[in-house]
């Protein structure tokens, strides 16, 4: 048998551990892991130069067709995923006109004529009414991920209907029946938000700093202290969401020596920049906010003793109206850069090893959102979704098509993606800055009797 790519000369890394050697790939697969000599004839062969091939990142948390036409976000992001070493993207989608499940077909489909790498689906209970429908969601979809938002109060600038505690609950009990179900907090006391901003605006302070302060870090962390109780009670899987305070992490970890399922997500641009940043403006305004040098901090531990479970970009394109910090729309975007962002500031600058790096990146999400083994690390048979990264590669952030907000334009970063793999194509190569993309070749992962699928 010949196999349509085999990569030499590799430091092939997952969750698992390293080991020099090759890796070949056939029909979309991994068809083989050994020595350089233990290869299959290839039709094409690849020499990594001892540079080092992990499972590509699965980015288990962005939105997309927020503010641009979902048909245009799916090709230009997933192209940027794609240069970023990112093969896999889970969106948290949300709907209030269109029930879940046509809404899921349209989404698949259009999804599927653009994308240029994998996708899913989470869906956001927006209404009492979708947690009445999440039995029907998961069966005719597959998607089993339910996310409440809080924080955002009534007439919000981007229209989130944040849930009270009895959407939080019931959710979590109908989630709980599922065989993978999960429920996705935004953890921040909508209430206690709706208290303090108003007297932080009368200050008379707009500043991007004032946004977080009106939302301080006791808000999140009550928030999540709470959800915790209700999973414990529940025994649904909480998946707490773009944590951005250090304490969420320990009283995770607390938690699930307790036997509670639940784990921590934070974002790249927690672990990167805080509000006190003298180059960042109101355009910076993210949900929840960017905090300070004690909790960066603070989450950097956690991502380096194990008690954060994942990174997830929170990757939304927003035209940003400039102005006002209090009307001023949430969100930057980060596809492209979330793993130069981890190499240069986890691996290089704090240490971390690359193993550790992969099972944040790959193996947790691919484990949480039941894409394993199909997806998150390097086992024969499952998907040929492969990175190779030059970790002495210096480069600067450039953003040159502006859509969506970029903080770390300038930035030399240490660590880059040379080469991009989505089940076996070429999908984002270095050396071929000018190649075409192809478009509408990504899968939708979320799928009815997913089991059945992945066999
Ligand atoms: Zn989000």
């Amino acid at each position: 048998m010949k196999a349509d790519l085999v990569i030499t000369n590799a430091r092939l890394v997952d969750h698992s551990g390293e080991q020099r050697g090759a890796i070949a790939v056939s029909g979309g697969r991994i068809a083989a892991i050994g020595g350089n000599d233990a290869m299959p004839p290839a039709e094409r062969t690849i020499d990594a130069g001892g540079r080092v091939v992990m499972p590509g990142v699965i980015d288990p948390h962005c939105h997309l067709g927020v503010n641009y036409d979902f048909d245009e976000d799916i090709r230009t992001e997933t192209a940027g995923a794609a240069r970023g070493g990112v093969t896999t993207i889970l969106l948290f989608a949300r709907s209030m006109e269109q029930k879940y499940v046509p809404y899921y077909w349209d989404r698949r489909e259009r999804g599927e004529q653009g994308a240029v790498v994998d996708f899913g689906f989470h869906f956001g209970i927006q209404k009492a009414e979708h947690v009445s429908e999440i039995a029907e969601i998961a069966e005719q979809t597959g998607v089993q991920t339910f996310k409440c938002h809080m924080g955002y109060e009534v007439g919000n600038s981007i229209g989130i209907h944040s849930s009270p505690d009895s959407w939080v609950f019931a959710a979590m009990r109908e989630a709980a029946k599922l065989p993978r179900g999960v429920v996705a907090v935004h953890c921040e006391n909508t209430e206690l938000v709706e208290l303090l901003k108003p007297e932080m605006k009368a200050t008379g302070r707009c500043d991007l700093a004032a946004y977080s302060e009106s939302r301080p870090p006791f808000v999140e962390e009550e928030a999540i202290e709470r959800m915790i109780h209700l999973a414990e009670i529940t025994g649904c899987p909480l998946y707490v969401v773009h944590t951005t305070v250090a304490a969420g992490p320990t009283m995770a970890a607390a938690a699930r020596v307790r036997g509670i399922d639940v784990w921590i997500e934070t974002c790249p641009h927690y672990l990167t920049r805080t509000a006190y940043d003298a180059d960042l403006g109101t355009t910076a305004k993210i949900s929840p906010p960017l905090r300070d040098r004690t909790q960066l901090d603070g989450l950097w531990k956690g991502m380096l003793n194990g008690q954060i479970s994942t990174l997830g970009t929170d990757h939304v394109p927003f035209k940003k109206n400039g102005g006002d910090i209090w009307s001023e729309k949430p969100g930057v975007v980060s596809f492209p850069w979330e793993l130069p962002l981890m190499l240069h500031f986890g691996v290089h600058e704090r240490g971390m090893s690359l193993q550790r790096l992969s099972e944040l990146n790959s193996y947790n999400p691919a484990k949480r959102f039941g894409l394993h083994p199909k997806k998150g690390s390097l086992s024969v048979g499952g998907d040929a979704d492969l990175v190779m990264i030059d970790l002495d590669e210096e480069r600067v952030v450039e953003h040159p098509s502006g859509k969506g907000t970029c903080l770390y334009e300038g930035w030399k970063l240490k660590g880059w993606p040379v080469l991009t793999l989505s089940r076996g194509d070429v999908v984002y190569d270095a050396a071929q800055p000018d190649a075409e993309v192809v478009y509408g070749r990504g899968r939708c992962v979320t799928v009815p009797d997913a089991e059945r699928y992945w066999d």
